[in-house]
């Protein structure tokens, strides 16, 4: 049996071959020299494509293909994966390539991307949020406020986010005044009746809900400006992770490298010094 023979006209060839901007989440090897990257692109989604040759050091695809990277690339459709034929780097974000911490923030962006981000389907809200994120990683120092920062509105766009205004238990609305319980397996907070005998609940002071409040509705640029020390930062991801981890039905593991870190820098390290992580 033979097949449909390939169409030659360069009006069809054009079809088969397009453009993607993207950002490059994911690398892994694949056969003797080729790479598969996945980038979050603002029109597709999460995207798997192969760079054939990749791993040979002549590549000069390799180097605007690095994770995190913001590329455009000329792509070839093909029966399994489709190939990357050019990349072109728009953006490297070279101080976080510079910073352990900075990049351990980035794997925690990643791996939370590739989770979330639909494959194959428009969210050019995600794409904006990942593309703000790495520029903050890139250019602040307070990662702890980018990272919670970025978790909020995560969960805002992929419709996941936690119920913050009123009790997930009696509908009741939460009170600032008391302390209140966080409930991941209900979908966010409740109120003291209702949480305080749920196992797995954590008691959440008011100072953090409305943190959290806060963060879900404001830009980083506007929260940048909050006076909130380090410590309640790690203290709102504890929240978070019980939140996510529960969605997930895992732990992240981009997070534990994060708290190694954390806990070098606590024992005098040098990485990361100055850089609130
Ligand atoms: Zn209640």
């Amino acid at each position: 049996m033979s097949e449909r023979a390939p169409a030659t006209s360069a009006r069809t060839r054009r079809q088969r071959s397009y453009r993607l901007t993207g950002i490059v989440l994911h690398r892994r090897d694949q056969g003797e020299a080729d790479r598969l990257i996945t980038l979050l692109t603002p029109n597709q989604g999460r995207v798997t494509l192969i760079a054939k040759g990749a791993r040979k050091i002549t590549s000069r695809k390799a180097g605007h293909l690095e994770l995190f990277t913001h590329v455009r690339v000329q792509v070839a459709q093909a029966r399994t994966w489709h190939i990357i034929t050019q990349a072109e780097t728009l953006h490297n974000y070279p101080r976080l390539r510079a910073s352990l911490p900075r990049m351990a923030h980035a794997y925690y962006m990643a791996e939370l991307l590739l989770h979330f981000a639909p494959e194959g389907e428009a969210d050019t809200p995600l794409f904006d949020l990942a593309l703000e994120t790495l520029a903050y990683l890139n250019g602040s120092d307070n990662l702890l406020l980018v990272s919670r920062w970025f978790e909020a509105h995560l969960l805002r766009i992929t419709g996941f986010q936690p119920q913050l205004y009123v009790c997930t238990g009696c509908r009741a609305p939460l009170s600032l005044d008391v302390t209140n319980y966080w409930v991941p397996v209900e979908g966010g907070v409740q109120c003291p009746r209702c949480g305080e005998a749920k196992r797995h609940a954590m008691p959440l002071p008011p100072r953090l809900l409305k943190l959290m409040r806060y963060l879900q509705v404001h830009t980083l640029a506007e929260a940048r400006t909050l006076p909130v020390i380090p410590e309640t930062w790690r203290e709102l991801e504890a929240y978070v992770q019980g939140y996510l981890r529960v969605i997930l039905e895992r732990d992240i593991h981009a997070l534990a490298f994060i708290r190694r870190l954390r806990q070098e820098k606590g024992k005098g390290g040098r990485e990361g010094k100055g850089i609130g992580q």
